[in-house]
């Protein structure tokens, strides 16, 4: 078992780690930790872009307008302004690492970016790179990191759990793929930058890695976290057993794309006059309500209406993919279901990215910023990540020598546990939590659900910790007990929440209440 003496660990590779990493490292040396490759996050599939006023007829107040209607009412405006003000000094950041976003076409256009519009903004904004933003982001600062002399990579290591001094954060224990052993990180101090959670729920359009490790960690060591009830479902996410987590993006429908039952029969008209282009969530709601009304396994997406060298010129990536899974776009419907997408809450943290914990700070989906309140804007995530990695990273210059060196820490203790002799509890307890928060703690809740949720995660959490306790630890059961720990907060959260308000939808009450217009907090 490795003991490393570092001045920083970041965990995390995504948008908020690799920017975090990059602007602390000119004088500090930083150990960059990630439970699999560099590029495993969400943010390498990220495919709009980053929202950031750049236009001459665009104005800040006009994003800042923006993000508060999205959030329906629950929005911090102090992390707003701070966000949407300091959007362009990121946007010139990453220019200059090397992104290179897609470039105007416009002779008469004042500036050099082609900017593209989403759903909420009232202005193009959006800057990209073609259809795929977060790659070109994560390629670019990733060959930065990698070539960075006082940064240290650890790929394939995970974190298990923070090491505090009293109140102090002063470290982690790492489990490391490759030796099957836990390391000890000791550190000035920790950025948890472990992105969302959407892998407590069956169908995500989350990469592998989304399994609210952060937020777990944080809580288990005593900071709050914020408005977990708020998860944002895309409404459609290929169903295939093959491509569990390929987004299909919104245009398909803007081109005319209709959705059908099993029989063909088409349904939105039901649910919403503007039918497939309603918003996201009604979208979303209402596939859902068909699918648990039919108890189907998904619903079909079908654009083959239009003619064949249509589909292929504006969906090349898609009708590839479908082809290479014998789905054949121009000719059928293509399955979907809804799939959980973005997580809103998290651990609440200031707006240089500082927690509950001194010396331990979130930047990222991990965190609550107060940003997206009940319901997050298109693109303005990714834009969250650079201003809180910036905020973050200065604050830390900053503060840092006035932190005590790192000392010697106690090993991970393994003495205790032996090898598991039935590995089927923890793939199916993995089975079982991430089905029964599909069915009861999805897109429509009701008390009923939520109660029945509660029930099983209770069980499932003493099941798991016992587990914990006395056997050795893999991977998979410590991204159990963490996504066990998530899903109870969700639950919470969503029985505190006695309204539907964003992305937050109770049969049993669904209107908005003025006395819920307040982020759920839950204290440790
Ligand atoms: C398909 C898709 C499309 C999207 N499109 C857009 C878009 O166009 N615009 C936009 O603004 N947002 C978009 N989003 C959301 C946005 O991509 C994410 O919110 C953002 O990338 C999150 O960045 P992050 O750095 O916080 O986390 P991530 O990019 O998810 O990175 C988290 C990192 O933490 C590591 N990690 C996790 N747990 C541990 C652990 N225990 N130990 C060690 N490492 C750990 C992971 O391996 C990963 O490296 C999209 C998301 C998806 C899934």
């Amino acid at each position: 078992m490795a003991h490393y003496t570092f001045d920083v660990l970041v965990i995390g590779s995504g948008a908020a780690g690799l920017s975090c990493a990059l602007q602390l490292a000119a004088n500090t040396k930083i150990a960059l930790i990630t439970k699999r490759s560099l590029s495993a996050g969400s943010t390498f599939y990220a495919q709009g872009g980053v929202a950031a006023v750049m236009a001459e007829e665009d104005s800040l107040q006009s994003h800042i307008e923006d993000t508060i209607k999205a959030g329906a009412g629950l929005c911090d405006h102090q992390a707003i302004e701070f966000t949407v003000k300091n959007a362009r000094h990121c946007i010139q950041w990453l220019v200059d690492q090397g992104v290179e976003f897609t470039q105007s076409q416009d002779p008469d256009s004042k500036i050099p970016f082609h900017l593209t519009r989403e759903g909420g903004h009232s202005h193009r904004r959006i800057l990209h790179t073609a259809d795929a933003t977060g790659r070109a982001v994560s390629n670019i600062l990733t060959a930065r990191v990698v070539e960075h002399p006082n940064i240290q990579l650890f790929e394939d290591h995970l974190a298990i759990d923070l090491i505090k001094h009293g109140e102090r954060c002063c470290g982690a224990y790492i489990y490391n793929r490759g030796t099957g052993e836990i390391d000890t990180f000791s550190t000035r101090c920790v950025i948890l930058a472990t992105g969302g959670a959407s892998k407590v729920y069956l169908y995500t359009s989350n990469p592998e890695v989304s399994s609210g490790d952060g937020i777990a960690i944080a809580w288990r060591a005593g900071c709050r976290v914020a408005n977990m009830e708020f998860n944002q479902f895309h409404p459609t996410c290929l169903y295939h057993r093959e491509a569990p987590s390929f987004l299909l993006t919104e245009a398909i429908r803007g081109e005319g794309g209709k959705l059908r039952l099993p029989d063909g029969s088409t349904f939105m008209e039901h649910f919403d006059s503007r039918a497939e282009l309603a918003s996201r969530d009604i979208v979303a709601r209402a596939i859902d309500y068909e699918m648990k009304r039919l108890g189907i396994p998904c619903v079909y997406l079908d654009i083959s209406h239009q003619p064949a060298d249509f589909i292929q010129e504006h969906f090349p990536t898609l009708y590839a993919k479908c082809l290479s899974l014998g789905l054949d776009m121009t000719r059928e419907g293509i399955p979907v279901v809804p799939a959980a997408h973005y997580t809103c809450g998290g651990v609440v943290t200031n707006l240089q990215g500082e927690t509950d914990i001194k010396n331990l700070y979130a930047i990222g989906e991990v965190a609550y910023t107060g940003l997206h309140g009940a319901n997050r804007m298109a693109s303005n995530s990714l834009l969250e990540c650079f201003v809180f990695a910036t905020s973050c990273a200065q604050n830390i210059n900053k503060t840092l020598m006035n932190i005590p060196a790192p000392t010697t820490l106690p090993a991970w203790d393994a003495s205790l546990v032996t090898d598991s002799d039935e590995e089927v509890v923890v793939s199916h307890n993995w089975s079982e939590l991430r089905h029964f928060m599909w069915d009861y703690v999805g897109i429509v809740r009701t008390n009923k659900r939520l109660a029945r949720a509660k029930h099983r995660i209770e069980l499932l959490k003493r099941e798991i910790q016992e587990y914990y306790s006395s056997f050795r630890l893999t991977p998979d059961l410590i991204e159990l007990r963490n996504l066990s720990v998530v899903a109870d907060l969700i639950i919470r959260c969503a029985l505190a929440r006695k309204e539907s308000r964003g992305l937050h939808y109770n049969l049993d009450y669904p209107e908005q209440s003025s006395l819920h217009a307040h982020p759920t907090i839950l204290q440790p």
